[in-house]
């Protein structure tokens, strides 16, 4: 096997052997489109060499040598030539972007002599020593780990002793004299010279790019974006073409549409004599593309050309990067662009209108867990009109947040771990902020443009952000940020509208995002591709009305003891738990039981028939206890009863561990009023809105929590039915009902196809499923689970993805167990991981019929279903 690929051999579909970038310039080639020549050294060479196989280094750069030898064919330069030298970029490229994680270094096979041949033959010994000074700063940083801004530091010292302001008032012999200075810091922090033998340079350059991928912010970023350590990055090598090369030339980014909000046409900037990493890094604010069209109409009309070219190719909006040199334009890289969610649903519904892929394609283009950015806070139109205005910059990253600011990423990690709202502000990014990026609410930063590292990463986290904020001086050393007379320290409040690029003073409220449109669109093609079910956890108006705007076929768990909580309702609640026998039971019940009839005629009008499971109560009673002295004399003024009586009371029903105590169904094992009282009010309820709506079917289902046994359930659910019964003899009327459980207790699953036979549906909740198959509390286990898997005890938290060795299998065995006696029975989902895309494909593998999850998880939900035929 070689570990070396022409871009003449390869194609867009080997992603994995030569990462996005290496996949992409082969496609390119192959479609003939002005991409430099060059090669890619695969990721098995990285993971090799990382794997320190015997022979990797000699085998690599015999091949190596060879990729070089016909790149000289094509290009009639030879590598290391000092009257014409072919020079080179590395650039690694791994199968799965990770914008400036890894390293790229250009101007590779420059040195003492080979830069006087590119000066004569450049005629431009300025432009010559600009390159060259270019590698050393390179070569130093991504190869022998010298600090960057040792030599930042020498070119600020430069040019404020020769009193320029920009970089492009250095001359040739300015140049020439930073790169002696370059090279003595070299010498003196590696003991050794910058080499000189442009292939030693590119078997380090490779080497180094290689280690790149396991450098401490590559490592975060995977994380972050669940891309496997195991993957390695190819290396591309690429003839270098220099957009550093005068007026004529320069460098940028574009994208085929709008990466923030989806808009048609050519979004992107460049920058005149400038180099690839010019752009990226931030460095100098960019401008827009349709400048290039003033500038240069025939290079601009050929790169719109070969964009639309591209973007048809590859049938998705691309992130082309680009090149000038001398009027000729050359393509660097393209790829599938990096969007807002915005953007991504904009796209997708534009090219199923134009006919490029089908509603089935652009379903399975969006990433469920990146719908809930659609739904982005912005800020109150009402507040904005007193809000002060602090500065204005690009709207990089859409959203709305207040928080407070800090000036590196340290400190804004720092803050953010002691649950403050952090803002990082900074003049501009780099990849080593990563960690403070990931905790901040919004990035501001004073330089860089749309596509500059801060704009990028903030879109792909879906964090709000506003960059090239020129406005505001930013010292990051004094930790203060100034725009006209205002000057902010750290710890000082802001807000920061990334959809505006607007910048206000102090907090400001904000209101939930509104692309509810463009979401409706894409979760009703996805709803006629969904195999299972969505319902929603919901049970208060609000809820359930957004449940269903957001697609909920229905409601899969309302708690009824979260309609409790309201003041007059908890303090009967508490009248109603604090009662010593059968009689002083009465009054609370029937009050309570008035408020629960008003909240389920409610859902019942609102769901209008759609399917509504309605679980009696759960929770530890404790949990409604009066906690305050206040509370409690209240509470015995109501009962006419002493302080000491309550108390008394309180304490007869303190439990050890309520969480395992007199919860769910045991409440009613003790006391089945509650449970009486409550399946009344659910079917009274039902009869008088179906009443009212002639044509509605409303068939409850009534569900019992934490059933552990067949005789718990056959027991219960036969005084259900009696209660039920004297209803109906009331009121000489029927309706359907359902009697259903929970599956939370380990052993209801073990024992589920005898439960199965009294009961008439079942869903799981795998919360407490969890909690008691790890033995985990769910309350306390935030303080340990951290540690486990910072020492990979655990990969994941088994409360936000399910655990499928350990609480999936007994999931199975229920699910198979249940089958087994009745194959048509409804099984659901209605715990946490219910809504979370990883856990639902494994949900849908062992054959639930639905999942439950909360309103604004729901079109998340139906999409990753509808993406797993
Ligand atoms: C569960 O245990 O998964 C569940 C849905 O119930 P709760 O979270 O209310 O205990
Ligand atoms: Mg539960």
């Amino acid at each position: 096997m070689t570990y070396v690929i022409d871009f003449l051999e390869g194609s867009k579909e080997q992603g994995d052997l030569l990462g996005g970038k290496g996949a992409n310039l082969a496609e390119m080639t192959k479609l003939k489109l002005p991409v430099p020549t060059g090669f890619t050294i695969t990721t098995t060479a990285c993971l090799d060499y990382l794997e320190k196989k015997e022979n990797v280094s000699t085998k690599l750069n015999e091949e190596i040598r060879e990729h070089v030898l016909s790149m000289e064919k094509r290009t009639k330069k030879i590598f290391g030539d000092p009257l014409d030298p072919l020079l080179v970029s590395v650039r690694s490229g791994s199968k799965f972007s990770m914008p400036g994680m890894m390293d790229t270094i250009l101007n590779l096979g420059l040195n003492d002599e080979t830069v006087l041949g590119l000066a004569e033959k450049s005629g431009d010994d300025r432009f010559a020593y600009d390159c060259y000074r270019r590698l050393l700063q390179m070569f130093g940083d991504v190869v022998c780990g010298i600090d960057k801004n040792r030599f930042e530091e020498q070119l600020d010292f430069y040019k404020s002793k020769n009193k320029y302001l920009l970089d492009t008032e250095m001359q040739a012999e300015d140049w020439q004299e930073l790169v002696a200075v370059y090279k003595d810091i070299f010498l003196e922090v590696t003991h050794q010279a910058f080499p000189q033998d442009p292939y030693e340079q590119l078997t380090l350059a490779v080497e180094a790019v290689f280690r790149s991928w396991n450098n401490r912010r590559a490592i975060t970023y995977r994380r972050l974006h669940d891309i496997s350590d195991t993957l390695g990055t190819a290396v591309n090598i690429q003839e270098m073409v220099f957009g550093n090369f005068g007026a004529d030339s320069g460098t940028g980014v574009a994208f085929t549409r709008n990466p923030a909000t989806g808009d048609k046409g050519i979004f992107g900037e460049f920058l005149l004599n400038a180099q690839g990493e010019d752009v990226v890094a931030g460095i100098r604010t960019p401008q827009p593309i349709s400048e290039l069209n003033v500038l240069m109409p025939e290079v601009y009309q050929e790169f719109l050309r070969l964009s639309h070219l591209l973007e048809s190719h590859y049938k998705d909006m691309q992130d082309i990067e680009f090149t000038i040199e001398n009027r000729k334009l050359y393509l660097l890289q393209t790829r599938n662009g990096k969007r807002t969610a915005k953007s991504a649903f904009k796209v997708c519904i534009q090219l199923v209108e134009e006919g490029i892929i089908s509603k089935k394609e652009a379903i399975q283009r969006i990433n469920p867990t990146i719908v809930t950015q659609l739904l982005h806070p912005v800020f109150e139109p009402d507040q904005l009109n007193h809000a002060e205005l602090f500065a204005k910059g690009l709207p990089a990253s859409p959203g709305a947040a207040s928080g407070k600011i800090y000036f590196t990423a340290e400190q804004a990690k720092k803050a953010s771990e002691l649950g403050e709202k952090v803002i990082l502000i900074r003049q501009e990014t780099s990849p080593e902020d990563i960690e403070g990026m990931v905790v901040s609410e919004a990035i501001v930063t004073s330089r860089g443009g749309m596509t500059s590292h801060a704009a990028v990463v903030a879109r792909g986290m879906g964090v709000c952000c506003v960059a090239g904020c020129e406005d505001i001086y930013v010292d990051e050393f004094l930790e203060q940020a100034t725009a006209g007379d205002i000057t902010l320290h750290q710890g000082d409040i802001i807000s920061v509208d990334g959809t505006t690029g607007t910048i206000y003073l102090g907090s400001i409220p904000y209101v939930e995002g509104d692309e509810w449109q463009l979401l409706e669109t894409i979760t009703d093609w996805a709803k006629e591709e969904a195999s299972i079910g969505v319902k929603a956890n919901a049970e208060t108006p609000k809820d359930i009305k957004t449940a269903l705007k957001l697609g909920a076929q229905g409601i899969g768990l309302a708690r009824t003891e979260h309609m409790f909580f309201g003041e007059e309702r908890i303090f009967e609640m508490r009248k109603m738990i604090l009662a010593e026998n059968e009689e002083s039971l009465i009054a609370p019940l029937s009050l309570l039981k008035e408020f629960q009839k008003d909240d389920f005629r409610t859902m019942f009008t609102l769901l209008k028939g759609k399917e509504c499971t309605i679980r009696l109560l759960d929770p530890p009673l404790h949990e409604f206890l009066p906690q305050t002295e206040e509370e409690i004399i209240h509470l015995a003024n109501a009962t006419q009863r002493t302080v000491a009586e309550i108390k008394h009371r309180i304490e007869e029903l303190h439990e050890q561990n309520p969480m395992l105590g007199h919860r769910g169904c045991r409440l009613a094992v003790t006391t089945p009023e509650i449970y009486e009282m409550q399946v009344a009010a659910i079917i009274e309820s039902a009869i008088e809105v179906a009443q009212k709506a002639k044509d509605l079917r409303i068939v409850p289902e009534i569900m019992i929590p934490l059933i552990g046994s067949q005789e718990e359930m056959h027991w219960l659910r036969e005084r259900l039915v009696q209660a039920i019964q004297k209803i109906f003899d009331e009121k000489k009327q029927t309706i359907s009902y359902k009697i259903g459980t929970m599956l939370e207790i380990p052993r209801a699953c073990l024992t589920a196809e005898k439960i199965a036979t009294v009961a008439d549906f079942f869903s799981f909740g795998t919360n407490d499923l969890t909690q008691l198959t790890y033995g985990f509390s769910r309350d306390d286990s935030v303080k340990f689970i951290g540690a486990y898997q910072e020492k990979q005890l655990l990969k994941e938290d088994p409360f936000q993805h399910i655990d499928e060795e350990g609480v999936g299998a007994l999931m199975k065995i229920a699910v198979d167990k249940i089958r087994s006696v009745d194959p048509t029975i409804k099984i659901g989902v209605c715990g946490e991981v219910g809504g979370d895309p990883q856990s639902i494909r494994f949900l849908k593998k062992i054959g639930v019929d639905y999942i439950s999850c909360s309103p604004y998880r729901i079109p998340s939900a139906i999409l990753t279903i509808a993406q797993e035929q």
